[in-house]
Parts: C-alpha cells; sequence; structure tokens
C-alpha cells in the first residue's frame, strides 16, 4: 500500500510537534503546519526531518494553498488531518475584548472548518480520511477566564459529531480527543503556585506528556480504526469523566 499523508496543523511545538513525529515513526509521510515561529519551525525540521509548512489556520484561503502545496509536495491528497493547532487569549468575560474573543474562535474552531473542507473533496473521493480534532476538557468542564477557549473546544465537538455523521459512508472517520493539562509552553506559562493546585486535583498525581496525546492519534489515525467516528476521547489522567 502506498504510504498514507499527514498533515498536522501547529505540528512544530508542543503537542502537535509530537503527533508529527510519532505519525512519522508510524510510517507516514508527514507535513507540519505552524504560524509564526520559524525558529521553532526550522530546528523541529532540522531534527526530525519532517516538512513544515507557515501558514494561518484562521484564513480559509491559505488553508486552501497550504492543502495544495502540501499535497503537491508529498505526492498525493491528504489522508490524514490533524487538526491541533490553538491559542489562548484568557481573561474574566467582564474584561474580554472582542478581538480575543474572535481570535480565539477563529484560530481554536473556525480553523476546523477551514482545514477539513480543504481535505474533503479529495478525501471524499478516496472514500478514505481520518480528521482527528484536537479540544480540551475545558471544553467539556468550561474552566475559569476561558469563555472564548470553552466555548471554541466545546464547538468542536458539535463539529466532530456533524461531520462524522456526514462523511462515514466515505470510510472518512472524524473524532476528537479532549487533552487535560499536558507539558507544553501553554502549560509552562501558568504560574506555578497555580500548577501545584491543578496537579493536586489530577487523579494520577502529575500533568500529561505530549507523547500521551500522539499515541491516542496514531491509534485513531490507523486503517483499522475505521469503526470508531463521531467519538472523544478524553486523556486527563482521571480528571474528568463524561
Ligand atoms: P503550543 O502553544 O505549544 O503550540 C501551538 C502550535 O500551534 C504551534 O505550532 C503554533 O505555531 C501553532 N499555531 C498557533 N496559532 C496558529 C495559527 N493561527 N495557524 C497555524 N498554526 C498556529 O500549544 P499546545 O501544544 O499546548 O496545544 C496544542 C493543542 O492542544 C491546542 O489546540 C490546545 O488548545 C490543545 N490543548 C492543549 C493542552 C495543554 O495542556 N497543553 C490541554 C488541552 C488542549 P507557532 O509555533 O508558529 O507559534
Amino acid at each position: 500500500m502506498t504510504q498514507r499523508i499527514a498533515l498536522v496543523t501547529g505540528g512544530t511545538r508542543g503537542i502537535g510537534a509530537a503527533i508529527s513525529l510519532a505519525l512519522k515513526n508510524a510510517g507516514y509521510k508527514v507535513a507540519a503546519n505552524y504560524a509564526n515561529n520559524d525558529t521553532a519551525a526550522t530546528e523541529f525540521a532540522k531534527v526530525t526531518g519532517v516538512a513544515t509548512y507557515k501558514w494561518d489556520i484562521s484564513d480559509y484561503e491559505a488553508c486552501q494553498q497550504g492543502v495544495k502545496m502540501v499535497s503537491t509536495d508529498l505526492g498525493g491528497p491528504i489522508d490524514i488531518l490533524i487538526n491541533n493547532a490553538g491559542i489562548t487569549r484568557d481573561g474574566a468575560m467582564h474584561k474580554m475584548t472582542p478581538e480575543n474573543w474572535g481570535a480565539v474562535i477563529d484560530t481554536n474552531l473556525t480553523s476546523a472548518f477551514n482545514m477539513s473542507r480543504s481535505v474533503l473533496d479529495s478525501m471524499r473521493d478516496n472514500k478514505f480520511g481520518r480528521i482527528i480534532n484536537i479540544s480540551s476538557m475545558n471544553g467539556q468542564l468550561g474552566q475559569f477566564g476561558q469563555t472564548n477557549y470553552s466555548a471554541a473546544k466545546a464547538g468542536i465537538f458539535g463539529f466532530t459529531k456533524a461531520l462524522a455523521r456526514e462523511t462515514a459512508s466515505r470510510s472518512i472517520t472524524v473524532n476528537a480527543i479532549a487533552p487535560g493539562y499536558i507539558a507544553t509552553e501553554m502549560v509552562k506559562a501558568v504560574k506555578e503556585d497555580i500548577m501545584k493546585m491543578i496537579v493536586s486535583n489530577i487523579p494520577v498525581g502529575r500533568i500529561g506528556e505530549p507523547e500521551e496525546i500522539a499515541r491516542a492519534v496514531v491509534f485513531l489515525a490507523d486503517d483499522q480504526a475505521s469503526f470508531i467516528t463521531g467519538e472523544t476521547l478524553s486523556i486527563n489522567g482521571g480528571q474528568y469523566m463524561e
């Protein structure tokens, strides 16, 4: 069988970098997208050999162009899309600006439309596809100071279930992963005393590692995971159970 092609948004740092590498090690051709941090992307490409591509996933046209470029370079359409890139712009609702609301909705939710829409025609033609959306436990729980982030991440669950219904007959599965706290720069920005409090609420007694999310992505991306769709896999050390 020809090597399948995977595209990971935000695939050069944090959880996305672990996903890109795990997919590469599992035998896929991998492209990693990013937005701004050229230094991190160059270093990631050098160390892993994964091709990196810079565009803003909140921009529909840029996603269309980016997907085209990746397909041309990697020699075929995208078989596996990991909608991973995300940002936070935290603040209590009564202080939140429309800009911080919009940036998080556009980057964390509308991007899933932009990217999935850009790969869907070829997945439908090929009668195969995997779309894996990285949501968050905070989309399940709702988090103080994160109305924008929680709304966007909760939106991903509805998006996942609806798209899964639309694509099932073409052997395209659409699933979500809801990580709890994972050791990346996004979480390292949290103050030490708050981090201690967070860890005290995690039954396994620690935060997770990016590789622990990547492992689940590899599982869901597999050809044999074809009967799992519209599902959310929570990976949070036992902190939240549906
Ligand atoms: P990081 O901040 O470590 O990395 C984010 C990645 O996304 C970077 O590669 C960044 O690119 C890219 N990115 C950000 N905005 C855009 C954009 N507009 N277009 C393209 N790429 C973009 O994040 P994490 O690894 O911590 O998080 C990854 C995902 O997991 C996010 O969706 C996050 O919400 C989710 N998550 C994370 C948790 C955690 O504890 N860390 C918990 C639950 C969910 P660049 O390098 O150029 O900045």
